[in-house]
Formats: structure tokens, sequence, C-alpha cells
């Protein structure tokens, strides 16, 4: 078969789509040490989704990005909510891979594939997945219009807005995994969520600089504290993504709600000091601000 990167004959490995670090994260951290995806919710996902994609030259390549990413970024971001965190070159690699792989995932592989794509979204995902591709193969210096954009996610502080914020967000910031295609007439990206990051792989923008600071440079860079903006079509598209992974949460069947509720009573100590609770408590206490 051939590999999806260098395009040669080879046998190919499993890869992830999203990095095992985030599941390894999610196994140790969550009340009940896993989760589940929105495409079966009734299915326990211990180590993550995998596809036949790459040969193993090129899982090395991919590799190599994530390792400095899981430790300079990932896991200080997810110890707490006071963060200025450094990066180099790896980390718009990792970037562009992650959302390479999304895209290439949600139209081989994924289940629930939603409306076809508009004529304008589909050029721009063939585009932006070969020039992401040869990014990657360091034939190319940079992934040109095809940015990549992170947002880091924290505690809500304050919110201000026509809406109230969804009743699920914590939950929804800490806990879950998500991974879709957004467009309108003004924009469309890639998303990948990883419990508190948000990563926006941009296919096209009518009006970019409307959104600010979360650009990943090519060079170097600081994931911290500083203004970011985002358009409201993005923020309203985060907040369905929200109600989205709720819903899905209610439609575990009863035989599974039980089978979480016997492991979760398993060991009480690690429910109280979890993230999910966490998440639960900083629900409550935002929606009680509103
Ligand atoms: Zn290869």
């Amino acid at each position: 078969m051939r590999c999806a990167l260098c395009h040669t004959d080879s046998h190919l490995i499993e890869s992830h789509i999203v990095p095992s670090f985030v599941f390894k994260w999610l196994r140790e951290n969550s009340a009940t040490g896993f989760m589940r995806m929105r495409t079966n919710p009734n299915l326990r996902i211990q180590d993550g989704f995998k596809i036949p994609l790459l040969c193993s030259s090129c899982e090395k390549l991919l590799n190599a990005f994530e390792t400095p990413f899981a430790r300079e970024i990932f896991y200080p971001l997810h110890k707490e909510d006071k963060f200025r965190l450094k990066y180099r070159d790896w980390c718009l690699k990792f970037a562009v891979s992650v959302s390479w792989r999304s895209l290439l995932y949600l139209l081989n592989y994924a289940e629930d594939n939603g409306p076809p794509f508009p004529e304008e979204v589909s050029a721009s995902i063939n585009a932006a997945l070969e020039l992401w591709r040869k990014f990657l193969l360091g034939k190319k210096r940079n992934p040109g219009k095809f940015e990549q954009h992170l947002l880091p996610l924290a505690q809500i502080q304050s919110f201000t807005g026509d809406k109230n914020l969804p009743d699920f967000i914590h939950r929804y910031f800490f806990l879950s995994v998500d991974v879709d295609v957004a467009w309108n007439e003004e924009r469309a990206f890639v998303y990948t969520k990883m419990c508190r990051i948000i990563l926006f792989g941009r296919l096209y923008d009518v009006k970019p600089k409307m959104w600010k600071g979360l650009k990943v440079s090519a060079n170097r860079g600081i994931i911290g504290p500083k203004t970011m903006k985002i358009g409201q079509d993005t923020l309203n598209y985060i907040f369905s993504r929200v109600k989205n992974a709720a819903l899905m949460e209610n439609s575990l069947s009863e035989v599974q709600k039980e089978k979480i509720h016997k492991s979760s009573q398993k060991d009480i100590n690690r429910i109280l000091s979890s993230e999910t609770m966490r998440a639960w408590d900083y629900d409550n206490k935002i929606n009680s601000k509103h």
C-alpha cells in the first residue's frame, strides 16, 4: 500500500490520528480513565483511533515532532491555568501533521461524514493536503495560506455575550477530543481538539485579519497570556461542538451508564481529584454567575 506522506509502496503502520499522548493524559486524569468518540459513544477508546496511513520512516518523522510538543506544550498546559510556553520549529510541523491526519481521517474513514463539501471547500482541502504533505517532508519552507492557529483553553473567568455559555463547556474544554471540518462563506478550517488545545488548520479565509494572536509561527513563538481573537461565527461553532458533546454523553445507553457508574465507584479518591471533577465544578460555578 502507498504511504500517504512519501507516496512509496510500503507496509503501512496503524497511525494515530490524534496523538497517543492525548489519550494517555485522558486515561490518567479523567474520572473513569477512558473516553469516547462521537461516532460511537458506546465504545471505550483506550488508545485513540488509528488508520493504516504511514510507512515506518514517515511514522518516525512525525513522532519526532510529537515528542517536544508533548513535553514543552501539552503537559505543562494541562498542569495549571497559568502558562507561558516557548516553542521552536517543531510546533508548526506538529500542528500541520495533526491537521493533515485529521483531514485524511475525515475524508476517508469517518463514519459520520455529514453533508458533502461545497466545491470551494473541496478545492482548498486538496490544495492544503498537498502543501502540508510537502511541508512535512521538508520540500516547502512553510504551509503558505494554509496556516495553523492554536487556541489554548483554561477556566473561564468571565463571559460577556448575548447568549449564555453552554452548560457543558468546561467538561468539553478539558476532557474532549474532537475532529471536524467547518466552513461558511467566509472561512473553512479543519478542527482538531485535543483536551485543552484547539488546533485550526486554515483551509480558506476571506477575512484573515479577524483572527488575532493564535497563529503558529514557523520558527519560534510563545503560547501564553495574550489577547486572542476569533470571529463570532467561530465561537458559535465551538459552542455547537460543546452542545454536540453534551448530547453524546446523554445518548449513552443505560447499560453503558451503569458500567461507568460501577467503574466510577471503584476509586472515589481518583474521581475527587480528577480533571473531570474540576471541570464539573467550573461548569457549576460559571453557570451560577449567569
Ligand atoms: Zn512514507
